[in-house]
């Protein structure tokens, strides 16, 4: 009898010993980047795969002095003074230095920052978001994808869905109507 007990509980001591032996998982390998959960690795090489190099001369040469200021400087126009901090015609906003169609009119609220802002961008891939600690302040910077120009920064106290306050400088971007 004593033996039939045993040989029964042989596999429940194996697996008991199994899972005690088990390695460890990693600890879900989260991507850092919180704000692309929603990428695809395939659609952000898609965009690295056309990506704009220019020299900084072909630059100043294609952007006005602001854009250049802003695009490539990382520079920050003056709050409220803007073509778009105040603008909320249908439509959609490209990048000024390479025309990626980056934030659309309908995801664009009204904010007391001054700077145009939306509360996402028309697909995630078109963005590469970068810890910027200039300034004594630690900020997440928003650059296009394609031709890494400088666009603004996300904040997290924008409205739903998202939360998030894309603040985005006029200056880096231009406005193509949907009435045409
Ligand atoms: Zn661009």
């Amino acid at each position: 009898m004593r033996k039939v007990i045993y040989l029964l509980l042989l596999p429940v001591v194996l697996v008991i010993l199994w899972l005690g032996f088990k390695p460890n998982k990693p600890v879900n390998n989260v991507t850092s980047n919180k704000y692309s959960d929603i990428d695809t690795i395939n659609s952000k090489e898609k965009i690295m795969e056309q990506k704009i190099i220019k020299t900084e001369e072909e630059w100043k040469k294609e952007l006005t002095s602001e854009e250049y200021n802003i695009l490539r400087e990382k520079g920050t126009e003056r709050p409220f003074t803007g073509k778009y901090w105040n603008y909320f015609e249908d439509g959609i906003y490209v990048c000024a230095a390479c025309g990626t169609e980056l934030f659309a009119s309908d995801t664009k609220f009204e904010s007391s920052c001054g700077w145009p802002s939306y509360f996402q961008p028309i697909d995630s891939s078109r963005i590469i978001y970068k810890e910027d600690r200039s300034y004594g302040m630690i900020r997440t910077e928003v650059i296009c994808a394609k031709c890494d120009g400088h666009l603004g920064h996300v904040f997290e106290d924008g409205p739903p869905p998202t939360g998030l306050r894309y603040c985005i400088n006029s200056g880096s971007m231009k406005f193509i109507s949907k009435k045409k």
